[in-house]
């Protein structure tokens, strides 16, 4: 893949290279690993669509038995697109009484795993983590602790390996920084 790249109006260049996210997602892995072995069949929720190559590539390094869900965080009126409430769809499992472990793609504001976390609490969990590729230290604006962070970057908006700029670059092996 080329180093600069045209999305729709905005140019990107490259940032992570694949070799670089499979080493995160090994690290962040490992720790799973160690935190959840010997419990009693953790699930595994990705939220989609930006999770969906974070999922794939997680789920191959995990070592003990496990079950694993998409969900998608819908606004409740197709009008409001942010700062609106979003609720939790296609969650068809019984989580009462289940170790979870979110999967996401970026938590940036935590607005969207705040959410979902409130909506997950009142279905009684035994317990919820989150496990995000990318967290933006200087964005977030919640105190719920996000326990498996595999990078942390800047306030830049970045696109691949799942992550969108309307709907273009989900599927780039790499991750891409927009350029001013
Ligand atoms: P939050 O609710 O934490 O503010 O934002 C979470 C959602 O915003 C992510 O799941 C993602 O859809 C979107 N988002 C935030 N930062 C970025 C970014 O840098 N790149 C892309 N592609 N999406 C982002
Ligand atoms: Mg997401
Ligand atoms: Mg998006």
């Amino acid at each position: 893949m080329e180093d600069i790249i045209q999305l729709h109006d905005r140019k990107f260049k490259i940032m992570i290279p694949a070799e670089k996210i499979d080493q995160a997602v090994e690290t962040v892995a490992q720790r799973i690993n160690a935190d959840y072995a010997g419990k009693e069949t953790p699930l595994f929720l990705g939220i989609l669509n930006g999770s969906f190559m974070f999922m794939s590539d997680l789920i191959k390094k995990i070592e003990f038995q496990n079950e694993l869900s998409f969900v998608k965080l819908a606004s409740y009126d197709g009008t409001c697109s942010t700062g609106c409430v979003k609720s939790l769809i296609g969650l068809n499992n019984s989580i009462e009484g289940r170790h979870v472990i979110i999967v996401e793609d970026i938590v940036d504001t935590g607005e969207s795993i705040e959410h979902m976390i409130h909506d997950l609490e009142a279905r009684k969990p035994a317990s919820i983590e989150v496990c995000t590729l990318f967290f933006k230290p200087g964005s977030y604006r919640k105190t719920l602790p996000v326990k498996y962070r595999a990078m942390e970057i800047g306030n830049e908006f970045i696109v691949g390996y799942g992550l969108d700029y309307d709907q273009l670059g989900r599927s780039l092996k790499d991750i891409y920084v927009v350029t001013e």
